[in-house]
């Protein structure tokens, strides 16, 4: 059993990235992230801390919009259209959630491909569902990364994935695809869930239930990617039972320190990514 350092891995994914950005600043070229932030979410915003750092770690310019509970979907686009015109801005992000009443899938769809830093926009999810060259959401993107720095072989592997969101389910399942594995989709209608996941050669928990899978649920010498940032007053847990299900495991991710580091990573790499597709 092998315990994959997302920490560690982020960390060099990062080191490598601040020579790019140095190169390009050279060039004239200052790569520059637009965050916005609706409402008063508590989780968004540690994460939105956690991305603020990550661009002055790497010297990438950053700028936060905050806008309150009560902003009008009009003032949402109107903003977005705004970030999409200026020169200035390489990547833009909405953090979710944002309010009820919103339509964040609108939101989504407003923010021009081109600057679509998180993958969200129809348009890139649509260019991956056809595997062409896109912005793949920094979730699913940082775990393939992980799978290539562990030369995991994902050709021909039955991955099966808990969970369909937009953001981690469904992209996830799509770059699967497009490298050549077998995919099972699981939600929470899904019958006989664990004897799906028991055929798992990879499987990844991204559900949001603390310590959801446990060691019945997977195959031995199975490769467990745990997705899940479930935060109690004990601490911040994966939904996977990290303790239990690892011995079981040929790889499996920590939480924290497994596939969180990787999301921010490849945020960044995106934003880079998005300055120079913009020269
Ligand atoms: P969502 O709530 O959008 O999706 C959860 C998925 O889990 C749904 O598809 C749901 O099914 C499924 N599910 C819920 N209960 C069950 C069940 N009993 N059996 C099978 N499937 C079930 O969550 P996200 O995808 O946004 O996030 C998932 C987790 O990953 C969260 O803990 C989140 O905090 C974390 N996360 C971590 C990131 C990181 O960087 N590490 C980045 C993004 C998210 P259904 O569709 O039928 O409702």
């Amino acid at each position: 059993m092998e315990i994959i350092d997302g920490k560690a891995l982020a960390k060099n994914i990062r080191e490598n990235l601040k020579k790019d950005i140095e190169n390009l600043k050279e060039n004239g070229i200052y790569p520059k992230l637009a965050v916005i932030l609706v409402g008063n979410d508590k989780a968004s915003q540690v994460y939105v801390r956690s991305k603020n750092k990550a661009c002055a770690e790497l010297g990438i310019d950053y700028e936060e919009i905050l806008l309150d509970e009560k902003t009008t979907m009009d003032k949402l686009l109107k903003i977005i259209d705004e970030l999409n015109e200026r020169k200035d801005i390489s990547g833009i992000l909405l953090q979710s959630p944002i309010p009820e009443g919103l339509d964040i899938n609108e939101a989504f769809r407003r923010i021009s491909p081109s600057k679509d830093v998180d993958g969200f926009n129809p348009i890139s999810i649509g260019k991956l569902c056809l595997n062409q060259d896109t912005f793949v959401s920094c979730t699913p993107y940082g775990i393939m990364k992980m799978f290539e720095a562990y030369n995991i072989d994902v050709k021909g592997k039955h991955a099966v994935i808990i969970g369909r969101s937009n953001i981690v389910g469904k992209p996830m399942s799509l770059i699967l695809l497009n490298r050549d594995a077998t995919i099972t989709i699981c939600h929470s209608k899904t019958k006989n869930l664990e004897e799906i996941t028991k055929q798992a050669d990879i499987l990844i928990a991204a559900i949001g239930k603390k310590h959801f899978v446990t060691a019945d649920m997977v195959k031995q010498g199975a490769v467990v990617i745990d997705v899940g940032i479930n935060r109690t007053e004990a601490g911040i847990f994966g939904d996977v039972d990290f303790e239990n299900v690892k011995n079981k495991t040929s790889y499996i991710t920590p939480v924290p320190g497994g596939v969180g580091p990787m999301t921010v990573a490849m945020l960044m790499n995106n934003v880079v990514k998005a300055a120079k597709q913009a020269i």
